[in-house]
């Protein structure tokens, strides 16, 4: 959450760091800011609102301003205005920062701050940072031979505790632009005679496709004529160049009103790009290169637990049901922010498996730290390449679905699941399936991605069925068996766009409690495609029918009977029960975004949300 930008190079800062704002404007709306430094003068302008709020009030931009820093912000100490809207300046007016993470240590350090003379404006951590920086940059002697403004940020650094991306700018050092990262994202982009610091890639690739991934507690200096990394001890780090792999196309809207809807209709490809060269159906295997080490360790493994937060831990869920169901390996499902803290029992013999579309997800880093600390094996199945989580882990999975801009997860659910089936496919073959078994496994895999063309197709009469219930406030999304974890997601996506209440449940859970809700014309979204608990979940559709509920039902293409009991119909092509979930969840999907459109919400920057959740 919170994206920064800063730009250091021959070109006027401003548009760019205007523009790379705009393309992170989806990790955090609601307040913006930059600042210029110009011949040692920090210029700033802040303020409430997005990214467009912030231009309204830009000056012209003054070409030969190329040094700059920007952020949009996601709050978390102090309200969404313009005070508390990064970026942040020093007591003493010469040090700017742009922050995204949280200082846990904050308080403390405010009070001895204001004890040694500082003042404080904000209610933000933030300002911690900047006005310790500038404390010991005003007070403190510096090391021989090293930059002074370096000195202090490193000086600094090593008495906050928390977590930051930093771009930091000092009014005596005209020329020199200073990142630095603890857990939260942070990419140096490398470009012809410019530099572009940002949380992510998306705000880089405009202009360069090399950069570097500073590591944790790495501070890098960049000045017109190169750049350098340090810890904060002052060891020199050596940097390798990498290339970012995606393009602008991917991360542009194209045709689409909403990223949202774009990555919805992405998903028969980026599903192929996911599964493609992995699954070897003339050799039976699974090509998994990047675990390739531990498939040994994964396939003796006494138990698996999946940690993972939001539509990442549904994903899991399905992934427990997998790996149960095609390897017997007894497997578990935590969320990542619960399994942090409740001392896990570890013992000899588990993997812990981590599900991040982003791989900065705080809480799910936090777990894969703990996991390790206390000797597990620890895997990551993660979009984001060279992510926090990628990086932590001991080896991982990429789902390669491209970049999700979209704030509700969408196309990272479908490959999550992919990835994992692919994972239980190769295991169940070492294991308990046969390779019979496996083979049919796997080409029925393969042919989800056009299975999802043929739902999306049903985009107009999903939108019909949305407007028809519009009006209702309370929603239920039920699924038994593998069909489970996807009413929950179901749910979850209405909520997190639409703002409408939903409660996903298992749907024989219902008559224990939630049935009481069920009033007259009540929406109940049923996932009743063909499986073994067909029938099963024909008499729960009943029963909210009886009480009056709206019944809206996902069954299998060609499915008549189911007809008499829906009220709204919505059909999938057939499939084993095993990987039904990548095709459900589509109307689902886009019944929320077509939920939240007609309602007039802005669908990829839903309220209080933000996407990259790297604050805890
Ligand atoms: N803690 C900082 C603030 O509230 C940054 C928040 C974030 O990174 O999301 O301003």
């Amino acid at each position: 959450m919170c994206g920064i930008v800063a730009y250091l190079g021959k070109k006027t800062a401003q548009p760019i760091l205007i523009e790379g704002l705009k393309r992170l404007e989806y990790r955090g709306y609601d307040s913006a800011g930059l600042a210029m430094l110009s011949g040692g003068i920090i210029k700033i302008k802040k303020t409430k609102g997005r990214i467009n709020d912030l231009e309204k009030i830009l000056d012209k931009p003054i070409e030969s301003e190329t040094i700059g820093i920007g952020h949009t912000r996601w709050a978390t100490h102090g309200e969404p205005n313009s005070v508390n809207a990064h970026p942040h300046l020093d007591y003493t007016g010469k040090i700017v920062v742009v922050h995204n993470g949280i200082i846990e240590n904050y308080s403390t350090l405010k009070t001895w701050l204001q004890s040694e003379g500082a003042k404080f404006v904000s209610d933000t951590d933030t300002e911690v940072i900047s006005n310790l920086i500038g404390y010991f940059y005003a007070t403190g002697n510096g090391a021989a031979g090293q930059n002074k403004f370096e000195w202090a940020v490193q000086r600094a650094l090593k008495e906050i505790h928390g977590t930051y991306g930093l771009a930091i700018l000092c009014s005596d050092f005209p020329d020199t632009l200073i990142g630095a990262k603890n857990g939260s994202p942070l990419i140096l982009g490398v470009g012809d005679s410019e530099y572009l610091l940002a949380s992510d890639a998306a705000a880089i690739v405009e202009h360069t496709t090399q950069a570097i991934y500073p590591a944790n507690n790495e501070v890098v200096v960049i000045t017109a004529a190169g750049f350098h990394t340090k810890t904060l001890d002052n060891v020199t780090v050596t940097e390798t160049i990498k290339k970012i792999e995606f393009s602008l196309e991917q991360i542009e809207l194209g045709s689409f009103p909403h990223h949202m809807l774009k990555e919805i209709f992405e998903q028969p490809k980026s599903l192929s790009t996911c599964m493609g060269g992995r699954i070897d159906i003339q050799n039976n295997r699974i090509k998994l290169g990047g675990i390739a080490s531990y498939l040994r360790e994964l396939t003796r493994t006494r138990r698996i637990i999946f940690t993972a937060c939001g539509t990442a831990f549904h994903a899991g869920l399905v992934g427990e049901f997998l790996f149960e169901h095609l390897a017997r390996i007894p497997t578990e499902t935590e969320y990542a922010s619960e399994f942090r803290y409740r001392n896990p029992i570890l013992e000899d013999g588990t993997v812990v498996i981590a599900i991040s579309q982003s791989g900065e997800t705080a809480d799910t880093l936090a777990a894969v730290e703990q996991a390790k600390e206390r000797g597990a094996t620890v895997l990551g199945i993660v979009n984001v390449v060279g992510s926090s989580i990628a990086r932590t882990t001991d080896a991982g999975i990429y789902l390669h679905a491209g970049p999700e801009i979209g704030v509700a997860s969408t196309k990272a659910f479908t490959a999550q699941v992919a990835v994992l089936s692919m994972l239980a496919i190769e295991l169940g073959r070492r294991r308990h399936i046969s390779s019979f078994h496996a083979t049919e496994c796997m080409k029925e895999l393969a042919k989800i991605p056009d299975k999802i063309s043929r739902i999306l197709q049903q985009s107009d009469h999903i939108k019909q069925i949305a407007a028809a219930n519009i009006d209702r406030n309370n929603w239920l999304f039920l699924g038994r068996g593998f069909n489970y974890p996807v009413a929950l997601e179901g749910a979850l996506k209405l909520k997190e766009i639409s703002y409408i209440h939903a409660e996903g449940l298992p749907a024989a859970e219902m008559k224990h409690g939630p049935i009481a809700l069920i009033v007259d014309g009540m929406p109940a979204v049923f996932i009743a495609t063909e499986g073994p608990q067909y029938d099963k979940i024909m008499g729960n559709i009943a029963e909210v029918k009886a009480r009056g509920g709206k019944i809206i039902v996902v069954a299998t293409e060609g499915d008549n009977n189911i007809k008499k009991y829906a009220d709204h119909l919505i059909t999938v092509p057939d499939a084993p029960e095993i990987f039904q979930p990548m095709l459900t969840v589509i109307p689902l999907q886009l019944m929320a975004y077509h939920a939240a459109v007609l309602r007039g919400h802005d669908v990829d920057k839903p309220r209080n949300l933000a996407k990259s959740v790297t604050v805890e």
